[in-house]
């Protein structure tokens, strides 16, 4: 259970064990029941127990001493140091004499204001964990932010790169195009060339057969056979490179996205001290 100080800034976070309603004023002393005034007389009318109500500030300070045993009815208010023992004033005349006795009480004192100086150091740690936690959101957002945007260039960039693509590979496009009409300018030239040629040759055939029909000797006499034939023009021959077994070097397009990688983390060192708490209702430090 938690108790604290009613002026203390952790008192928020202490409920009416009854009915969960924040900051009660009251607090039983036997049961360590911390109460609203609503519920204080369902508490008390509870006669199994002894009660002793008191405001939630004084909670504590009355405390119950042990009883003595060989004294019944006797409260110990002293520890026998020697003996390691809870002792009576009875108890001190007849068997701790010239021991050294402490005062109950004070003991009780001090572990109690130890756990309160326990309880604002651990406050002040919750804070620290609950600002470490908002900053762990802004944190999240700004990497959400910071990546999308990394994200974006990259494909940005993807967009630049496809569009050199596109400009090279039509330009390529544009060259073999050109390539082909000036071939084709040619092989038509040679066409025109070559269709002339038959027509003549065509001609010659046709006259030459006339004369063979004739009778006339002055037409005869007059041929003059052909020394030498002419051969058609000869073949153009072309190469076409082939870039199809070309590899492109995908090198290149990773030496382009390598500037950002890898993605090193860099973390600011605290003190991180351990020693006072460890996270969990069993926080309990034995002193
Ligand atoms: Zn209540
Ligand atoms: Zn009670
Ligand atoms: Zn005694
Ligand atoms: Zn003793």
């Amino acid at each position: 259970m938690i108790t604290m100080d009613r002026s203390s800034p952790c008192q928020d976070l202490i409920r009416c064990d009854l009915c969960e309603s924040p900051i009660p004023p009251l607090h039983c002393d036997l049961c360590h029941t911390n109460l609203c005034k609503a519920c204080v007389g369902e508490h008390i009318s509870d006669f199994s127990k002894k009660h002793r109500v008191v405001q939630f500030s004084e909670r504590g300070a009355n405390p119950v001493y042990p009883k003595c045993s060989p004294h019944s009815g006797k409260a110990c208010e002293l520890q026998c140091t020697k003996c390691d023992t809870p002792v009576c004033c009875l108890c001190v005349d007849e068997s701790h004499q010239g021991h050294t006795l402490s005062s109950i009480l004070k003991t009780y004192t001090a572990q109690k204001e130890k756990m309160k100086k326990d309880l604002e150091g651990l406050l002040n740690n919750l804070r620290e964990y609950e600002n470490r936690a908002s900053e762990i959101d802004r944190e999240k957002s700004y990497l959400d932010g910071e990546f999308e945007k990394l994200t974006m260039d990259v494909v940005k960039q993807g967009e630049k790169l496809h569009r050199e693509v596109d400009i090279f590979i039509n330009e390529r496009k544009t060259e073999i195009n050109n390539m082909k009409n000036r071939h084709l300018a040619t092989l038509n030239e040679q066409k025109k060339e070559v269709l002339s040629w038959q027509s003549g040759i065509e001609q010659t055939m046709k006259h030459i057969n006339e004369m063979l029909d004739t009778n006339e000797v002055c037409k005869v006499s007059a041929y003059k056979s052909i020394s030498a034939f002419r051969n058609p023009p000869s073949q153009i021959h072309f190469s076409l490179p082939d870039i199809s077994s070309q590899e492109i070097i995908s090198e290149k397009f990773c030496e382009m996205f390598s500037n950002f990688l890898p993605l090193n983390l860099v973390f600011d060192e605290k003190d991180r001290t351990d020693e006072f708490i460890k996270p969990g209702p069993a926080a309990t430090k034995q002193s």
